[in-house]
């Protein structure tokens, strides 16, 4: 029996401190907005008090949602099909809002995350008529006004680490259906699961959705100085990205995928797509909005973060397949 040690209950407090990473990215996704990186007239919304972060904060976050919000769109447009977005730990994140409202929304765009986050974005989206006037007129509220349901937006309250065994079964109760083309996306949740839940997820998708892609933005590289830095200021908060040595370079990210079973994938960093995906007019444009001159710091945590994606497409080659033009395209 042990008494009082100074983290009673280490893997809840973890917990709040990974949920607390939600107001971070919200904050730093409105500094982008406010100084013309990137549109997105809802963020606002989701943050109490806006911080300006500095200019190589900014440049990241116009990447990661530049390239994530490319492949998104790619992969609404690969067929007139029927389409499902799955974004796992969405946080305030207003893609479905932004689809909505410029009519691109899929079939059924679904969020989950932890009671605690999607109770307070529901709030926010009651609050606010801008948001609330988007969803459809079906919208009803459930689960202690943690979870919403509807014909177009489901909001699902939930621990990730239970995927297969409580939420997938939910899911199929809410009308999911899986046999349609499925986007699954994780904007910097996977690498805060330990990899026997992540490596579930994964596989589960590629043996249950047969016609599906999965996105995921992250963390690599944790043993460079630059790296270990990361892990050391993550940790006091903390925050331990628990994947990040099962996948800790752009070959690993890949290999996650087609050693599940997934057909095709691809892992680039930021600072590749920077460099080498984004026009020399649209790097004119974000020159200006603000100096950058700490470069070498640029290139480092650039070279840091990564976005993969992978394909699944059973009977077809890559070639035939309606997902054959999904590849990160020049912005
Ligand atoms: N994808 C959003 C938020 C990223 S922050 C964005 O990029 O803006 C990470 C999010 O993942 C948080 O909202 C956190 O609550 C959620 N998350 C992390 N682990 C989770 C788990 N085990 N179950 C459900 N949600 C989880």
């Amino acid at each position: 029996m042990s008494f009082g040690t100074s983290r009673p209950n280490r893997n809840i407090s973890n917990d709040e401190a990974v949920r607390g990473t939600n107001d971070d990215a919200t904050i730093s996704k409105l500094s982008a907005v406010n100084l013309g990186y990137l549109e997105d007239k809802f963020a606002r919304y989701f943050v109490k008090r806006g911080t300006r972060r500095p200019p190589i904060i900014n440049r990241g976050s116009f990447v990661r949602t530049r390239f994530l919000d490319s492949l998104l769109q790619l992969f609404i447009d690969s067929s007139t099909e029927k389409k499902q977005v799955v974004s796992l730990g969405a946080g305030s994140d207003t893609r479905y809002f932004l689809l909505k409202e410029a009519k691109q929304n899929p079939h059924l765009y679904i969020e989950i995350d932890f009671p605690e986050v999607t109770s307070r974005k529901l709030a926010t989206i009651y609050k606010n008529p801008e948001l609330k006037r988007l969803l459809p007129e079906d919208a009803k509220l459930g689960n202690g006004g943690t979870e919403l349901y509807s014909s177009d937006y489901i909001l699902l309250s939930g621990d990730l680490r239970r995927f297969t065994e409580d939420l997938v079964p939910r899911l199929q109760e809410l009308g999911c259906d899986f046999s349609l083309p499925t986007m699954f996306l994780s904007e910097c949740v996977l690498i805060y699961l330990d990899p026997i839940y992540s490596d579930k997820i994964v596989l589960w998708a590629v043996e249950s959705a047969p016609k599906s892609m999965f996105v995921t933005y992250e963390q690599i590289l944790p043993d460079d100085p630059f790296g270990q830095m990361m892990i050391r200021n993550l940790e006091l908060r903390d925050i331990k990205l628990r994947g990040l040595h099962a996948y800790p370079d752009l070959a690993s990210q890949e290999e996650r995928y087609l050693q599940k079973g997934w057909r095709f994938a691809k892992a680039l960093d930021i600072q590749e797509l920077h460099e080498h995906y984004i026009s020399s007019s649209e790097k004119a444009r974000i020159a200006k909005l603000e100096f950058l001159d700490e470069l070498e710091e640029w290139n480092l945590l650039a070279k840091h973060y990564c976005i993969a994606y992978a394909l699944t497409f059973p009977e077809e080659s890559k070639e035939q397949s309606p997902f054959k033009d999904i590849c990160f395209q020049k912005l």
